[in-house]
């Protein structure tokens, strides 16, 4: 299937994950020997659009890439994966984006972040993508591409009535108003909220609590908040702007084994569901779709890890 017509957009970022095992991190100075080695594919966009394609959802992805080695075979990675690539650019200013990370025996790891091209996606490179915003039905974005790029597509889908969920991460001591008036879901994670509000997000009541803080700066609809191996908090405003009762989704008991990118599947999930079971509760969406990041925790990697539609339990429909 050739896909012309995307129902998500995501406005995100692509970093290749080199990783390298070693027994002990390296100290200062220290070269070391590796055991392992290994190069995948990641970045929060395209985590979260690959999640919403392999749940069958026709995804684009308006995201920058380096004209390298690299990006061009992450653009051949994302074309496997079904995903719309024409609002992709390579760049020549700067690499792909890439996250050196060492992992020592003990799981301990330390990583290195460069997000080289992605801070070249312009407003421009957003308003020369306005034909697919004009077809989709939800647009995701992620705060690891330019600031002012965000708030441009969150403009832009406000203007033609997409959808908009912003997951703002990584963690940001700050954000503008527009970023939350603009986005009709904002969901952070515990230490996201905790950066946002700065106040510990620990248990029900301060989650709680910080959902509140969040809207007072500015969410007009829902703030959701994922608490890892305990679900999500739901927090929304009806029309007339009261709040609804929150609503604290359980994520199923599993044995996770590696919960990297476990976030970013949830908000995949939670795309593909909204674009196509618009008619469902809210916090039915909210639930299925950490049933499906709570597959994605059992299974090592990250992209890797994402489930494919046939994988999911019949019950989710
Ligand atoms: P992030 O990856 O951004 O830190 P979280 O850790 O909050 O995000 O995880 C996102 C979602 O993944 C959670 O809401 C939950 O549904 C699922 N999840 C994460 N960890 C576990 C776990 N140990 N067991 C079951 N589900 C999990």
């Amino acid at each position: 299937m050739v896909l012309q017509e995307a129902q998500i957009v995501v406005l995100g970022s692509f970093m290749t994950d080199v990783v390298s095992y070693v027994s002990n991190l390296p100290r200062m100075g220290e070269t070391l020997c590796g055991h392992k080695l290994a190069i995948c594919c990641g970045g929060k966009g395209a985590n979260q659009a690959v999640t919403a394609a392999r749940l069958g959802a026709a995804t684009a992805i308006i995201g920058k890439l380096g004209n390298d080695s690299f990006g061009k075979s992450y653009l051949d990675a994302l074309k496997k994966e079904n995903i719309l690539t024409d609002f992709i650019g390579l760049t020549s200013e700067a690499l792909t984006g890439l996250a050196q990370i060492i992992v020592e025996d003990s799981g301990q790891n330390s990583i290195v972040i460069v997000p080289g091209a992605n801070n070249y996606l312009t407003t421009e490179d957003v308003m020369n993508s306005r034909d697919t915003f004009t077809k989709a039905k939800i647009m995701l974005s992620v705060l690891e591409i330019p600031r002012e790029t965000v708030l441009s597509g969150l403009k832009l889908a406000n203007e033609l009535g997409v959808f908009t969920i912003l997951n703002a991460a990584p963690a940001v001591e700050d954000l503008e108003k527009n970023f939350y008036i603009l986005s009709d879901i904002f969901c952070v994670n515990e230490t996201e909220a905790e950066m946002l509000i700065k106040q510990p997000v620990t248990n029900h009541d301060e989650a709680l609590s910080a959902a509140h803080r969040l809207m007072e700066k500015g969410c007009k609809k829902h703030v959701l908040i994922t608490l890892g191996k305990n679900g999500a908090l739901l927090l929304s405003r009806d029309d007339n702007n009261s709040f609804l009762e929150p609503v604290f989704v359980k994520a199923p008991e599993v044995k996770a084994i590696d919960t990297t990118g476990a976030g970013d599947c949830f908000l995949g999930a939670l795309a593909y569901f909204l674009a196509y079971y618009p008619d469902w509760p809210l916090c039915k969406t909210v639930t299925n779709s950490c049933r499906v990041a709570s597959l994605s925790v059992q299974r090592a990697g990250t992209q890797t890890s994402f489930p494919y539609k046939h994988e999911l339990e019949n019950d989710l429909f």
